[in-house]
Formats: structure tokens, C-alpha cells, sequence
């Protein structure tokens, strides 16, 4: 069985000068220490989507990603623990023959059975765009399984993350809770988990999502909360160049803030969720007696 290592996840002080010079309190909430081998915030999406599976009586997941994939390795390593069968199908083709990655290599080592898709079949497979390669070519080819979509955001992912503010006590209108935005379902979550007042801040880790980030969040919401939600938005001006990109003054950050409060900053995420925060709360655009809490969604890749 999947247990999770650590639920609620710790809440730590950490305004440090920036933030209390603009009058504003930081928190962190620790998902990076939710579960050892199913991550934060990919632990708290996964969670309800692995029950839905078992109570249906799905033998197999099927998902999606990249060559360093957090959620691949998530699904990999939860599928394992349960019993479940996994299949990952992987963006580029290329990649079949080369020496796996630590990250595919952890994801094989779960049991995951992973198959290398061309870029355009792989657009298909995650229902992108249509074609040969979609949903019903993955149904003909895998036989009967819960398919999850690319980075695990869906209507109960989004559910599952709603319970990040519902662990957060005394939550009002001083609140902002923040986090750093992929897909959006973690946001979508915390936006929907909010009590009256409270706003979520989420910050975009890839350029150009302006609009389409906006509207995977109202369509999570519409099909996890079957409402819109109207106490949330999302930051597109700290994705440090585009997702992935760590410019150096964006490590250098994330150093320096790993050396004053003692802990690890992941770097394509949790940097530019504190750096935005930093920025923002620096340029006053909190008001003085703000509390943000930024939830610290996952851990430093091993390599
Ligand atoms: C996957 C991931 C995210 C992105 O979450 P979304 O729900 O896709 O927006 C954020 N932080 C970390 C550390 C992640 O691994």
C-alpha cells in the first residue's frame, strides 16, 4: 500500500529581510516532505486518481512525459507500491536507444514499462491534436487502463490539491497562498480549497502561458468543483526564460536561500515561485500585513 510518510505536511516560519521590510509574513508548507518516493505535489494529485482506479478495478495506468519526468517517475514508483501495472509513453523517439536516464531509469526500476514516442505520435497520444495515435490507438494497444493526463492534472488531482489550504489553519482575507504553476492543477486546487478571503497566487515556470494556463484552471475547477472560482491568479513574469531555464542569477537565488533557512529549493519550480515572491513583495506589490504562504511543491532532483 502507498502511505503517505507525512500528512499534514510541516508549516514553517520564513519572512526573512525582503519580505519584513515590505511588512509581509512567509510561510513554507513542506509537501516536499509528504512522500519519499511519490513527491508533494505529485503525491497530492496522484492520491485520488490511484483510489478511483483501484475502486474501478484497473489493473493498469497509463500516462505521459518528458525525459526527466517528475510525474512519470510519481506514477512509476505509486503504480508500483499498489500493485498496478504502468505504462509511460515518453516524448522523443530517440531516446529508445540510449542509456536510460536516472529519471527513466527510476521509472523502469518501479516496474513502469516505458515506449518512446516521435514527437507528432506523441502530440496524438496525449490528445493534443488528433490522430492515428490517439485515445482509441492507446485503448487498441494497452487493452483497458486509467489514462492520466501529461503532468497528472485532472478534475480529482485538482480535488486532491484542495487539501493543501484545508490543512493550513485560520486561513482570512490577509491570506495569499502561492504556488508555482505547470499544468495548473495544483493551483486549481488551492484556489478551490480556500475558505472566503483568502487568494491563491500561482506562478507560471514556462513562458507564454498567458491565456491557456487561465483557462486549464477555470476548466479544472468547472470539472472538479463544477464552478469557476474567482480568488486566484497567475504571475507569467518570473519563468526565468522558459520552463526548465534556471538563468544564473535564478540559481544564485535559490542558493542563497538554501543557505539561510536550511532547506532545499528545487530548482524549475520552487526557485521561481520564492523568487517571484521575493520580487513582488519588494517592489510593495503586497499590501504591509500580507501572510503568503508558499507551498514548497517538491524535492531537488537527485542528479
Ligand atoms: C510537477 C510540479 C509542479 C507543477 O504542478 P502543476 O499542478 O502541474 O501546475 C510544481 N512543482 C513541482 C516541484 C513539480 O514537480
Amino acid at each position: 500500500m502507498l502511505e503517505p510518510a507525512l500528512l499534514p505536511t510541516p508549516l514553517v516560519d520564513c519572512t526573512d529581510e525582503v519580505f519584513a521590510r515590505a511588512g509581509v509574513e512567509l510561510r513554507l508548507k513542506r509537501d516536499d516532505l509528504l512522500h519519499p518516493s511519490v513527491p508533494g505535489n505529485k503525491w497530492r494529485k496522484l492520491a485520488p486518481n490511484l483510489a478511483a482506479a483501484v475502486e474501478q478495478g484497473h489493473t493498469r495506468l497509463l500516462t505521459f512525459g518528458g525525459a526527466y519526468s517528475t510525474h512519470l517517475r510519481a506514477v512509476a514508483a505509486a503504480a508500483g507500491a499498489l500493485g498496478l501495472e504502468s505504462v509511460g509513453l515518453v516524448r522523443g523517439e530517440e531516446l529508445a536507444d540510449r542509456p536510460r536516464n536516472w529519471s527513466l531509469r527510476a521509472a523502469e526500476r518501479s516496474g513502469m514499462r516505458l515506449e518512446f514516442l516521435t514527437r507528432a505520435a506523441y502530440r496524438e497520444a496525449t490528445g493534443r491534436v488528433p490522430g492515428e495515435y490517439g485515445p482509441q490507438a492507446l485503448q487498441r494497444r494497452w487493452g483497458p487502463c486509467l489514462v492520466l493526463p501529461e503532468g497528472g492534472s485532472n478534475a480529482l488531482a485538482a480535488v486532491g490539491a484542495a487539501a493543501v489550504p484545508a490543512e493550513l489553519a485560520d486561513l482570512d482575507g490577509r491570506d495569499v497562498v502561492c504556488c508555482p504553476v505547470g499544468t495548473g492543477g495544483t493551483l486549481a486546487g488551492i484556489a478551490a480549497g480556500l475558505p472566503p478571503g483568502a487568494r491563491a497566487l500561482g506562478v507560471a515556470v514556462l513562458r507564454g502561458g498567458e491565456g491557456y494556463l487561465e483557462a486549464e484552471v477555470a476548466r479544472l475547477h468547472r470539472a472538479g468543483f463544477g464552478r469557476e472560482f474567482d480568488n486566484w491568479r497567475i504571475d507569467h513574469a518570473h519563468h526565468g526564460g522558459g520552463y526548465g531555464k534556471v538563468p544564473p542569477e535564478l540559481a544564485a537565488f535559490a542558493g542563497e536561500f538554501e543557505r539561510r533557512h536550511g532547506i532545499p529549493v528545487e530548482r524549475r519550480y520552487v526557485a521561481k515561485l520564492l523568487a517571484a515572491l521575493a520580487d513582488l513583495a519588494g517592489a510593495g506589490a503586497f499590501p504591509r500585513g500580507t501572510r503568503l504562504t508558499a507551498v514548497v511543491t517538491g524535492l531537488p532532483d537527485p542528479e
